[in-house]
């Protein structure tokens, strides 16, 4: 099953894409981490990406194609992969179908997540990770239970990104009104767009989510 998470900056893609790929064993590909951990590395790519990433701006279509692209032919998204941030322009979502047409493959569902830009500045301004596994945790939404200790692995490599901050955000909103908001009526003209309530509980959208997929998914 292959899956297109979309959804404004702070929506909750990462925290469901975490969750639907531990149930159904798809691989999540997260095209932010796929940047910073080349920002991180210091490849070719990480160099031009930092300072546009750190604008709250988009990296530029080539790039992101190339990336997915070489991604997706790896042998682990065999069984499928929930694209998390990929889509972001109507020339990778027009991109993305060649590259699944020349490969027999198909998105299987487009997932809209809705979330108010006020509600999206709370999230973004209160969200830490785990530099180790990747878990997603919120000062007040979602906090680690035990302090500055991740639920999942026990690190306590806490981090927070440079991109959210307050005065990133704005960019980061407008570049998904303007730039990323146009591939809703793209996918919806297809038939293959689900709306999901994006506002509600972590856990309520995750049952909205399993709603749509067909399959149970924990929270977790
Ligand atoms: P969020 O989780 O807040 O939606 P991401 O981690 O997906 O943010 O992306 C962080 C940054 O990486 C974006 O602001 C943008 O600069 C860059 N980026 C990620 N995916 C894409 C993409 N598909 N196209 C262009 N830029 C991207
Ligand atoms: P995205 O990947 O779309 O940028 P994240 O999954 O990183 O979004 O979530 C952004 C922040 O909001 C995180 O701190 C996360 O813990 C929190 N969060 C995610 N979903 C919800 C929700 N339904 N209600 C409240 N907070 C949430
Ligand atoms: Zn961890």
């Amino acid at each position: 099953m292959n899956i297109v998470l979309l959804g404004p900056p702070g929506a909750g893609k990462g925290t469901q894409a975490k969750r639907i790929e531990k149930a159904l064993g798809l691989v999540q590909l997260s095209t932010g981490d796929m940047l910073r951990a080349a920002v991180a590395a210091g490849s070719e790519v990480g160099k031009k990406a930092k300072a546009v990433m750190e604008a709250g701006k988009l990296v530029s279509d080539d790039i992101l194609i190339a990336m997915i692209s070489d991604r997706i032919g790896e042998a682990d998204c065999k069984n499928g992969f929930i694209l998390d941030g990929f889509p972001r322009t109507v020339a990778q979502a027009e991109a993305l179908d060649k590259m699944l047409g020349a490969r027999g493959l198909k998105l299987d569902h487009v997932i809209e997540m809705q979330v108010d830009d006020a509600a999206l500045v709370e999230r973004i301004s209160g969200r830490y990770s785990c530099k180790d596994c990747g878990a997603v945790y919120h000062d007040k939404t979602k906090p680690t239970k035990v302090a500055g200790k991740c639920d999942s692995c026990g690190s306590a490599n806490m981090v927070r990104r440079p991109d959210d901050k307050a005065d990133t955000v704005a960019a980061r909103l407008k570049a998904y009104h303007d730039q990323t908001a146009p591939i809703i009526p793209y996918y919806r003209a297809k038939g293959a767009l689900k709306v999901v309530d994006g506002m509600a509980d972590m856990d309520v959208v995750t049952a909205a989510i399993a709603k749509v997929l067909g399959k149970p998914i924990a929270a977790i």
